[in-house]
């Protein structure tokens, strides 16, 4: 299998500020790679190179072999995406936004069809950007990307501000593209369900660095094991737990976890919490998910692991 993306040295400084430092990587071409991190660890900057808007301070990206700069419209011929939220003319319809990229870009205007049809905005078509949802936007931003039938995809938090409905869709469409075109997909998301049930590999950025790289099911493999209380309320369960030294943290409303370490007795545990006055609805000793091995792993970390 080819690489389809190979990113190299890679390091972004904005004045004084180092956004990215030193990255390197590569993702098989079909496969996906999510990019996750805390806030303002580098991950849009990193995408915005990728596409070729920003050039890297440093290091060299090669998409199929040809480097992306200094020439990045020949290198990006085939790679489709958007960072932050895709950008239209509010008072053009989707369909004459679609139309107007189309002829800048030399793309058949019948593209412009298939695209609204795959992303099933086809019946707004005639209907002004401007009066758009966030989700319509997004998929707008989608059909957009797929115009040049890209190889490579790129997408920043295309979940990110959707309701339940529109989100479950989403998923099903970038799903669906991966099915349909085998196109290489690099996105970010801070919802790590989505990272696991859709990449291949994951790239952990912290303050500008690679921290891991890899697949998602080795990160932080080491730590197999947590205990889910679904507890109420959660504050008291906390600070209980924490008395009884037990490493907990709150996960959501009415749920905390720890690292089942197997040096606590979980029924004796439960039978405190349960006696405090606690209302303990369930209990579940379960493989670690994606959240929890990440926030572990980037605790336990912070060591240079280059
Ligand atoms: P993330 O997407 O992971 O939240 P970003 O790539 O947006 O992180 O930001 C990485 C760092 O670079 C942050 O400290 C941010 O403040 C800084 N940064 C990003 N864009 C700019 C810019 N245009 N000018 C100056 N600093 C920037």
């Amino acid at each position: 299998m080819g690489i389809a993306v190979e990113v190299q040295h890679v390091g972004k400084r904005y004045g004084r500020k180092l956004a990215l430092e030193d990255v390197c990587f590569r993702v098989p071409a079909g496969a996906s790679l999510g990019l996750v991190g805390p806030n303002g660890a580098g991950k849009s900057t990193l995408l915005r190179t990728l596409l070729g808007l920003v050039p890297p301070t440093n290091g060299t990206i090669r998409y199929d072999r040809h480097p992306l700069w200094p020439d990045p419209e020949r290198a990006m011929a085939r790679v489709g995406g958007f960072v932050d939220m895709p950008c239209f003319y509010p008072y053009l319809t989707a369909q004459e936004n679609l139309l107007l990229l189309a002829d800048l870009t030399g793309t058949p205007r019948k593209r412009t069809e298939e695209v609204m049809d795959y992303v099933h905005l086809r019946s707004y078509a005639d209907e002004r950007v401007g009066g758009f949802s966030h989700g319509m936007r997004q998929r707008l931003g989608i059909a957009v990307a797929l115009m040049k039938n890209p190889s490579l995809l790129v997408l920043d938090e295309p979940y990110d501000g959707l309701d339940p409905a529109r989100l479950e869709d989403m998923r099903r469409l970038i799903e669906a593209i991966r099915r349909d075109t085998g196109a290489t997909l690099v996105l970010s998301s801070h919802v790590m369900q989505d990272i696991e049930r859709l990449c291949d590999f994951i790239a952990v950025f912290e303050a500008g660095r690679l921290r891991y790289f890899g697949s998602p099911t080795l990160l932080g493999a080491g730590a197999v094991e947590e205990v889910l209380w679904e507890i109420w309320p959660v504050d008291p369960a906390l600070e209980y737990l924490t008395q009884m030294g037990i490493p907990a943290r709150v996960l959501g409303p009415g749920r905390v976890s720890a690292a089942w370490t197997g040096d606590w007795d979980l029924s004796e545990v439960n039978r405190f919490l349960v006696r405090r006055g606690l209302a303990l609805t369930t209990v579940v000793r379960r493989q670690a998910s994606l959240e929890t091995r990440l926030v572990r792993y980037l605790e336990d970390s912070h060591v240079d692991v280059r």
